[in-house]
């Protein structure tokens, strides 16, 4: 085996090089050596190896004195592994780093992700009156946030986190298996790659306290029995400072007994009798602004339909407003007075309609039928 190389010469900088002074360098040679860009040469793998090594050494400022000290056998001596087995485990230990270096090139797999805060779901209830003029409702929730004690540390005041022993801050170890290497989750510090020593007690050194409390949602015109609608960061707070999670709030609109919905346009079922079908009339229909009044022309037939323009629901996009849409029907009486009746016999005789005679059926006629 050769002889190790001097960690400051791998990287290129001074003994007195600083934290971003030896990150820049670090990626700098990642960036040249990256096994994505060396797919088949054995000696960048190795540089990148070397320099990997390096930087994790010199950027953990407790491995940096055992090695200033004491040189290569330092850090090793004291219980920390140096060196990576493979690239994968490089790729663990600073996913961080080639997160925002190699970010935009993506595939990367491996990496310390920070876990996000989980998302939480709540519903809404609407009428359609609601729906038409926009809303702002209170919606109770119950999350997970930030402890203000600690401020998420979980870390008692006063003390703090510690880096975890067992995976030696990387929150991955790894298992020999066979001829594999094995990489999992840190059982000690789940990940996070440090524990805390003494906990803070309002969150038990989870770093997240149970918060109840009133989240005004503004819902605007025109939505959508069922739509969702997303805030994001108003769901439950990540430990470790990770990103909060997102609030998403599923709406229910009521269905209302007068209207059928489509879309920004609502239909209506008005009623006419045979003589306003037939002579023309003003009738009333229902409308989200309260009553308006139709005009139906003469010799209106059953299914025809009145459109009132602008009398529906406001278009969620913004531009304009649905239509309200009275299908008219025609309603057969199945009762009416001795006077009704001989003024409809008096009709269809002098149309000449043939229709069943009074004496046997006029008492069926004017029995209410279920
Ligand atoms: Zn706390
Ligand atoms: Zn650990």
């Amino acid at each position: 085996m050769s002889e190790k190389r001097d960690y400051y010469e791998v990287l290129g900088v001074g003994r007195d090089a600083d934290a971003s002074e030896l990150k820049r360098a670090y990626r700098k040679l990642a960036l040249e050596l990256h096994p994505d860009r060396n797919s088949s040469d054995k000696e960048a793998e190795e540089r990148f190896k070397e320099a990997s090594e390096a930087y994790q050494v010199l950027s953990d400022p407790e491995k940096r004195g055992l090695y200033d000290r004491f040189g290569h056998e330092g850090p090793r001596g004291s219980g920390f592994g140096s060196g990576f087995a493979n690239v994968g485990d490089i790729f663990s230990a600073f996913g961080d780093i080639f997160g925002d270096l190699f970010g935009g090139l993506g595939g990367f797999g491996g990496g310390r992700a920070q876990a996000r805060g989980a998302d939480l779901e709540t519903r809404v209830d609407l009428t359609l009156a609601e729906v038409s003029s926009g809303v702002s409702k209170e919606v109770k929730l119950r999350r997970r946030i930030t402890c203000k004690d600690c401020g998420g540390s979980g870390a008692a005041v006063g003390s703090g986190r510690e880096r975890c022993q067992q995976c030696g801050g990387h929150g991955q170890v790894m298992h020999r298996q066979g001829f594999l290497m094995i990489q999992t989750v840190c059982p000690i510090c789940r990940g996070e790659g440090t524990i805390v020593r003494k906990p803070c007690e309002p969150c038990q050194g989870s770093g997240l306290v149970t918060s109840e409390e009133g989240l005004r949602v503004n819902i605007p015109a025109g939505v959508e029995d069922g739509a969702t609608l997303r805030l994001s960061g108003r769901g439950e707070a990540a430990p470790g400072g990770g990103q909060t999670g997102h609030l998403y709030v599923s709406l229910h609109v009521a269905a209302d007994p007068r209207f059928d919905r489509d879309g920004a346009d609502l239909h209506t079922v008005v009623s006419l009798s045979f003589p306003q079908a037939a002579l023309g009339a003003t009738v009333k229909a229902p409308s989200l602004d309260g009553e308006v009044e139709l005009n139906v022309a003469p010799g209106t037939q059953p299914g025809e339909t009145i459109v009132l323009r602008g009398k529906g629901l406001p278009r969620l996009q913004g531009r304009g407003t649905g239509d309200l849409i009275a299908h008219l029907r025609l309603v057969v009486p199945k009762t009416f007075s001795i006077e009704q009746e001989a003024a409809l016999r008096a009709y269809a005789g002098a149309g000449g309609d043939q229709v069943e005679p009074p004496n046997e059926r006029s008492g069926f006629w004017r029995k209410k039928r279920k």
